[in-house]
């Protein structure tokens, strides 16, 4: 949508081409567009050039309204209530629209007319790490558009269409609204007539199969490999399965993976990460435990005789990894995060035993002289992010109060540069 004053333009070029006066009516259009047309089809050795003007030019002049907004404001306001694109249709369409087939008879010559690709569909898929670790296939089931076999994708028993009279066969409508005395608002929308197509089948004529709606719905099961190794938002295609539609190459179908969250591993490439927590026992004195893998192999992790684990530390485990997508042969890393859970409290004793074992605590060596120095301070448990997240919101409350004084919006500005 938009609303402008076009500018006056020219206004009097495409009666020109068509050899009309701008007093023309629609028979004397249709007479000068076909024998012009005929002429200087590049099928005939003519100009293309000359051939889409022709095309062009025919197509504004036998649309009422096309024509109205032509004779007032000039080829430029139609170019911007075609989006910009100006050049309108295909010059092939509309001759084919206009003569209903080949008018130079035999050999059924369709070349030049460009065929519209039709949409892909995407689908999301769900896939657990287990499936991109095995690698798995899913039956899935759809139903899709599938040109009507009874009428070849027709709609109607003859092979016969009509040229949509609400659209003069563009499949496309332009409506006007007068915004102010030079003012005006051009949008267009497909033809509600004929659903956009440019043609209507008479009822007594409709392919009794599909209804005259040239497709019918068919079901369809498709297969997907998920191959060991693929990704997170890789994608499977199947060429040509999407809807299909008469005088359009069928889009694909395309399932995107999405893997689901794991309980236990996540993956990061080709690697796979555990988080694992030790009691500080374990930590000190060694540990082992058993960790289930992604195709239900059991695997034994164990620390080194006398080895200590420190939290946050990490060990690898090497071709433990994921599978490397079409050389599953290769496998990434597993790595292991570990944590190390500590006791809360520990009694007087429990610590004279400790200090038996380990290094001696250098903090209780301080003289009485030392301490009558210091000054007394007092510890309290604090959960870091909690504090961190408050101040931070306070920071931005006292900063919203300053963006309201006159200025603030450059402020702003100049703040997020
Ligand atoms: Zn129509
Ligand atoms: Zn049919």
């Amino acid at each position: 949508m938009f609303g402008r004053a076009p500018k006056k333009s020219d206004n009097t070029k495409y009666y020109e081409i068509l050899g009309v006066s701008k007093s023309a009516s629609q028979d004397d259009l249709k007479k000068a567009y076909r024998k012009a047309a005929i002429k200087n089809h590049p099928d005939k050795g003519g100009d293309p050039e000359k051939f889409k003007e022709l095309a062009q030019a025919y197509e504004v002049l036998s649309d009422p309204e096309k024509r109205e907004i032509y004779d007032q404001y000039g080829e430029d306001a139609l170019k911007e209530g075609m989006g910009g694109g100006g050049g309108g249709h295909d010059p092939f369409d509309i001759f084919q629209s206009f003569f209903g087939g080949n008018p130079f008879g035999g050999g059924g010559s369709s070349r030049g007319r460009r065929q519209r690709r039709g949409e892909d569909v995407v689908h999301p898929l769900k896939v657990s790490l287990e499936d991109l670790y095995n690698g798995t296939s899913k039956k899935l089931s759809l139903s899709r558009n599938a040109i009507c076999s009874k009428c070849k994708g027709k709609g109607s028993k003859s092979g016969a269409s009509i040229k949509c009279s609400g659209c003069q066969g563009s499949g496309i409508k332009v409506s006007i609204r007068h915004l102010g005395p030079s003012m005006i608002q051009q949008m267009q929308h497909a033809c509600n007539e004929c659903k956009g197509t440019g043609e209507t089948i008479n009822d007594k004529d409709r392919c009794p199969q599909c209804k005259g709606e040239k497709v019918v719905q068919e079901k369809k099961v498709l297969e997907v490999i998920v191959e060991k190794g693929m990704q997170n938002g890789q994608k499977i295609t199947f060429p040509g399965e999407a809807d299909e539609a008469p005088d359009t190459v069928t889009g694909d179908i395309v399932f995107v993976l999405q893997q689901k969250e794991h309980p236990k591993f996540k993956r990061k490439g080709d690697d796979l990460f555990v988080e694992h927590t030790l009691y500080l026992t374990e930590a000190l004195c060694g540990f082992q435990f058993i960790l289930t893998h992604l195709d239900g192999r059991q695997l034994l992790i164990k620390s080194e005789p006398g080895e200590v684990v420190k939290p946050d530390q990490y060990k690898g485990i090497n071709d433990e990894g994921m599978p490397m997508y079409q050389r599953s042969f290769m496998k990434g890393k597993l790595y292991i995060h570990f944590a190390v859970e500590f006791p809360d409290t520990l009694s007087p004793e429990q610590c004279k035993t400790l200090e038996t074992v380990l290094p001696p605590r250098s903090s209780v060596q301080l003289t009485d002289m030392e301490l009558d120095e210091c000054e007394e301070t007092t510890l309290h448990d604090v959960n870091i992010e909690e504090e961190m997240r408050r101040k931070q919101a306070q920071a931005q409350e006292a900063y919203d109060e300053d963006e309201d004084m006159p200025g603030g919006a450059q402020r702003v500005q100049c703040a997020q540069q």
